[in-house]
């Protein structure tokens, strides 16, 4: 990375257009430009064949297209699931999931390089947070993989490492760009944004008149099981949390997704049962089960099948619209920073081995 070069993947339109300008270039450059980068997804400032070499040697000179270069590339054998492990231009890593579906394919990207948030039962939270990723090394991850896979990428997941609404400006950008029509043009519809709940941040984004997904992590039913589970909500209490989730929807009309993460004799008792109908029969809301992905470092545990069935069934039962998360790619890693997780660890401590050697992973 040079530090005088500037990012160019993370100009909107807009601004690329009044960064061509400044340059004395006519107006359709910024066009044809903004169209190589995120059309045609181009890597290099080469790729543009049809700016003159002059034009392309000056954009090198003050630009740079950011890399997202793949480290590791896992595809798992169960299912039409891809993880990827990308480093970014200063050595940083973050992982990104890709998911085949019927529908279309799904990408999940990371927003930060680590997290600060601490949830206990979260890999992303162990080392804390790096750096915040910029709208560029977002929309590279969606771009490296499309290009990789070969396949349009339809739908995106903010739900990698990272929590989006701690990198407000960035991830607004992000999504501005990722939904352009002059851009990979995904649908606002079919991008869905996960929060732990920061929400002065969800009320900012509630009046941004998009038509995103919002998820709110909320995995206890309770302000004091929410509380063991994720320090945010200490900060903001559970009944701002829902106050400002129903803002969204009310400002949006879009519903709002509940992620609750099972955790075996932590949050599955008929109590948190109780409490969890009680606030998803107020509201015109989905929740998604996730029985918890066990984390080296945690120390929690999924409930058997059978029980998450049995917990699903009542809050069914109890005329709430909720679904079991499928899992998928767990052969590679595929939840929640654990992939991430593995190549720090191993990185740090033992040397340069395969993190897909499962027997290697359990010794670090
Ligand atoms: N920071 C955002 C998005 C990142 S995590 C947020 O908190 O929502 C995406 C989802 O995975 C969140 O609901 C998070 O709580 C959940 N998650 C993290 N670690 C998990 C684990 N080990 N098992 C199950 N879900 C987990």
């Amino acid at each position: 990375m040079s530090v005088n070069k500037k990012d160019i993947c993370s100009y909107s339109f807009e601004q690329l257009a009044e960064e061509m300008e400044k340059l004395g270039e006519k107006p359709f450059r910024a066009k044809q430009i903004y169209e190589w980068l995120h059309v045609r997804l181009a890597d290099d400032f080469d790729e543009m064949t049809n700016l003159s070499k002059n034009l392309r040697g000056r954009l090198d000179e003050r630009y740079e297209i950011r890399k997202v270069e793949v480290l590791k590339r896992l595809r798992s054998k169960a299912d039409a699931t891809e993880k990827f492990l990308f480093e970014l231009c200063d050595g940083n890593v973050v992982e990104s999931v890709w998911m085949k579906y019927p529908y279309g394919n799904s990408v999940c990207i990371s927003s930060q390089a680590g997290c600060r948030m601490g949830c206990r039962f979260c890999a992303s939270a162990i080392g804390g947070r790096i750096r915040d990723l910029t709208p560029s090394e977002m929309l590279r991850q969606v771009y490296r993989i499309q290009k990789l896979t070969g396949e349009r990428v339809s739908n995106l997941v903010v739900m990698g490492t990272g929590e989006p609404l701690d990198n407000y400006d960035n991830f607004l950008a992000f999504i501005h760009m990722i939904t352009d029509p002059r851009g990979l043009n995904i649908s606002q519809r079919s991008v869905t944004a996960s929060t732990c709940g920061i929400v002065p941040n969800m009320r900012r984004l509630a009046n941004e008149k998009l038509q995103i997904t919002l998820a709110l992590s909320l995995h206890g039913a309770t302000q004091e099981k929410r509380e063991r589970l994720m320090p945010i909500a200490g900060k903001y209490k559970l009944q701002e949390v829902l106050e400002a989730c129903d803002y969204y929807f009310e400002k949006t009309g879009r519903r709002v997704t509940f992620e609750y993460s099972l955790i075996q004799g932590v949050n599955d008792t008929e109590e948190d049962l109780r409490e969890l109908t009680e606030i998803m029969r107020k509201r015109n809301g989905h929740l998604n089960l996730i029985p918890v992905n066990p984390v080296e470092e945690r120390n929690y545990r999924k409930p058997g099948r059978k029980n998450a069935l049995e917990f699903k069934n009542k809050l069914e039962k109890n005329g709430i619209n909720v679904t079991i998360r499928r899992e998928r790619g767990a052969d590679i890693n595929g939840a929640c920073g654990q992939l991430r997780r593995s190549y720090v660890t191993v990185k740090k401590g033992e040397g340069d081995e395969d993190i897909c050697d499962d027997r290697r992973r359990k010794k670090t």
